[in-house]
């Protein structure tokens, strides 16, 4: 129980790496608030988790809008007077060549992935600095460090994610506020089940562990991030990639 009576956010966690977050920091004894814009799935989630004897409180909360997620902050503090653990999960695709990308697909992306994470670092670290103490974990990608071609709008999100994580590390540190990006490879998940076959073949044959990853192999390191035996990591990016990237 490395996380027991933690408070952890984790947005987007209705399904998919997210969900798989919120459950190892829950079996590690911490309550949890899920945040998506998927509500039913969100609260089924959460009655997953309180079967797991823990607490936890579902809010429809898009994480573009920074008042909306401000609101849901101070709902937060209301039921669990703290947050200690905050994991910024949310993101979306929306691929194309450069050429052919639109500028609404840009902006979504740039919205949901990069905005979307400084929204909620901004919101939570207000609270986390009054109590000198917190975990951040930003879900990057390792499309932020190498690229992709017909990711132009993803990539640079990703690479945003960990610059941003980088910056408010050095920012946060002296309040002992841990900020930590977590780089994952292919994951299986809805945003990967759409890709085609033959790209998923190509992907297979790049990675050294030859599988691909499963949700649990990216929450083990979030719920590693968020605990106290990572009190001297900041502003890393941990790649979970079964070896595809190394540096
Ligand atoms: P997913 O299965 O598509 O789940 C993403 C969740 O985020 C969904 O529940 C989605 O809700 C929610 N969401 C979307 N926009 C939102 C918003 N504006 N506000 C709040 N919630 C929002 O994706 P995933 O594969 O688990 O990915 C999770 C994170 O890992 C993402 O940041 C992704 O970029 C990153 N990642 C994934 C992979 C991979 O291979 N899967 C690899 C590297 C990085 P809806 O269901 O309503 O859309």
């Amino acid at each position: 129980m490395r996380l027991k009576d933690k408070v952890a956010l984790v947005t987007g966690a209705a399904r998919g790496i997210g969900r798989a977050i919120a459950f190892g920091l829950a079996s590690e004894g911490a309550d949890i608030v899920i945040w998506d814009i998927n509500i039913e799935e969100a609260q089924e989630a959460c009655r997953d988790i309180e079967a797991l004897g823990r607490r936890s409180l579902a809010q429809a909360v898009d994480v573009t809008n920074f008042s909306k997620v401000e609101e849901a902050v101070n709902k937060i503090l209301d039921k669990f007077a703290k947050v200690d653990i905050l994991v910024n999960n949310a993101g979306i695709t929306k691929d194309n060549l450069l050429l052919r990308m639109s500028e609404a697909d840009w902006d979504a992306v740039l919205n949901v992935n990069l905005k979307g994470t400084f929204n909620c670092t901004k919101a939570v670290s207000r609270f986390m600095l009054k109590q000198r103490s917190g975990k951040i974990i930003n879900i990057a990608s390792i499309i932020g460090i190498i690229g992709n071609a017909g990711q132009a709008n993803y990539s640079a999100s990703k690479a945003g994610i960990i610059a941003l994580t980088k910056t408010a590390a050095k920012e946060l540190a002296s309040r002992n506020i841990n900020v930590n990006a977590v780089a994952p490879g292919f994951i299986q998940t809805e945003m990967t089940a759409k890709l085609p076959e033959e790209i998923k073949q190509k992907m297979l044959e790049m990675i050294p562990i030859a599988r691909f990853g499963s949700p649990i192999d990216v929450a083990g390191v979030c719920v590693f991030l968020a605990s106290q035996e990572a009190n001297y990591i900041t502003g890393q990016t941990i790649i979970v990639d079964g070896g595809m990237v190394t540096a």
